[in-house]
């Protein structure tokens, strides 16, 4: 039988409504087929474990990454697939920090959660989970699991974890991932594509834990009083800067911008550019607006998500010597970004 670890870190999907006060907690999870009865019809052995205090997503961060990410690792040879609970707000950075975290990955890990609690009637939480865990058990005809990547499955789509961001607080279509096509679709059957899985080319899992948060991310927006910024840039261990920048990765060519920007990296920071728009890449020197960044040695991020930008700094400077930086930050590591021909 195949083993699934099922990792409940809080969110709204692990809610019920307490029946005396009416409010909405967080369930015991020990007690998750009592609320989920369906899962016994799987021909899984489902193994919960649970964050002690249940974390709106809000509140997660590095250590909580760490934790997931270890606790995988840990568990990695004995378990067949791993299912991640988690609040939607901020599972695109936690789910895009684990593909960094947990390269050389051959098992699923699948992150889930819902708009409505799992105790409410309409939940999108039950059909999510339910899902999420035949897509963590699934194999292809030689027995090897078909998902080999982390992903985020929400509402009938798999996502590949480091290509989607949240991008409705109202609709069960909560997840897009505009730069990058769904990997599987829920339907009466799941619908594979498998062309578009990622294959690592490591041997082994290799678990790299640490993480660097001492990254700045600046929405360029007109009007920007650039030396409000400025004072930031002075803390000495900021060593990466992601812009995002307007269109295809351009900015206004304000003195005061430039000369930061450039001070920034002659002094050894990295500075890397995404697009606020939501799909397409960054091509510096399409534009005049962008040429500056071209010139100066600004980094192109492509067509990154800012979730994945982050996280994928935060890694490079835990991980990748100085002078491979910027190599890292540009070149397409576990599939988060289109490279440029
Ligand atoms: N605020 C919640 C969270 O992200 C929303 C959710 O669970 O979807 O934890």
């Amino acid at each position: 039988m195949r083993k699934i670890l099922l990792i409940y870190t809080g969110g709204t999907i692990g809610m019920i409504t307490n029946a005396q006060t009416g409010a909405l907690e967080s369930f015991d999870f020990a007690h998750l087929y009592a609320h989920i009865p369906e899962l016994k019809r799987f021909e899984l052995e489902i193994e919960v474990r649970s964050f002690s205090t249940p974390l709106d997503s809000s509140e997660i961060g590095p250590v909580h990454w760490q934790q997931i990410a270890s606790w995988i690792a840990k568990s990695y040879e004995q378990f067949d697939g791993f299912v991640i609970l988690h609040g939607t707000d901020t599972m695109a950075y936690t789910a895009s920090a684990l593909s960094f975290m947990l390269q050389g990955l051959k098992k699923p890990i699948v992150f889930t959660g819902s708009q409505l609690p799992i105790g409410i009637i309409r939940t999108d939480g039950k059909e999510n989970l339910i899902t999420a865990i035949e897509i963590a058990a699934a194999t292809d005809e030689t027995g090897e699991p078909v998902l080999q990547e982390v992903a985020v499955y929400f509402e009938y789509a798999l996502f590949r974890a480091n290509r989607c961001s949240k991008v409705s607080a109202h609709q069960f279509e909560a997840f897009a991932s505009p730069n990058y096509p769904l990997l599987a679709k829920a339907g009466v059957q799941i619908e594979w594509f498998k062309e578009r899985l990622f294959r690592t080319q490591l041997i082994h899992l290799d678990p790299l834990l640490d993480l660097n948060s001492d990254v700045l991310i600046w929405r360029l927006y007109p009007g920007m009083p650039v030396h409000l910024y400025a004072p930031a840039l002075r803390f000495p261990t900021v060593q990466i800067l992601i812009l995002e920048t307007f269109g295809a990765g351009n900015a206004f060519s304000d003195k005061a911008f430039q000369e930061l920007i450039k001070a920034f990296i002659t002094a050894g920071g990295l500075v890397l550019n995404i697009t606020q728009c939501q799909s397409g890449p960054v091509r510096q020197g399409a534009y005049q607006t962008s040429m500056f960044f071209e010139r100066i040695g600004v980094i192109s991020g492509a067509d990154l998500t800012a979730e994945a930008a982050i996280t994928k700094a935060m890694f490079a400077l835990a991980y990748i010597p100085k002078n491979q930086q910027a190599a890292f930050l540009k070149a397409n590591i576990v599939g988060e970004l289109t490279a440029l021909p």
